[in-house]
């Protein structure tokens, strides 16, 4: 890292520790060219990414819209709640786990998509029909032969 005070590209770190909470790391770093001291601290960006929407228009992550997609999605379905709640999480999970600022609508609806498959096929059709709202008999076509694979 470079050094704030003289610019010199390299600074030597001469001691680094966890905090009490284990979730940053803190460093002494010393820059070899002016001898000056400072200190760094290391955090995990644990962010939910902004959701971009087809009008490009930006929404925060939201898990209750989230799940209004999987209600509609599964109305008068015998799908559990439980197992709704752990698709939703799935999702979250794997949203946060891209690292990513910003992350398009349109993928969100493939990890929805891709949840409902495996919960209800039914949902997942109602939802692909929608979601992918079909230009002609063709797109059906190919979403109904999707679930013989
Ligand atoms: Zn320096």
């Amino acid at each position: 890292m470079k050094c704030p005070f003289c610019g010199a590209i390299d600074t030597q770190v001469i001691d680094s520790r966890v905090n009490e909470e284990g979730d940053s790391i803190r460093r002494r770093r010393r820059c070899p060219s002016c001898d000056k001291r400072f200190t760094t601290y290391e955090t995990a960006e644990l962010r939910m990414p902004q959701v971009v929407k087809q009008n490009g228009t930006r929404e925060e992550f939201d898990r209750a819209k989230v799940r209004t997609s999987f209600m509609r999605a599964l109305h008068k379905r015998p799908v559990p709640t439980e197992f709704v709640d752990q698709a939703i999480e799935r999702i979250a999970q794997k949203v946060l786990s891209l690292g990513e600022r910003e992350v398009p609508s349109r993928q969100m609806g493939e990890m929805v998509m891709h949840e409902l498959y495996k919960l209800d096929k039914v949902a997942y059709i109602r939802f692909a029909s929608v979601y992918r709202s079909f230009q002609d008999v063709d797109d059906f076509r190919d979403v109904i032969r999707d679930l013989d694979k």
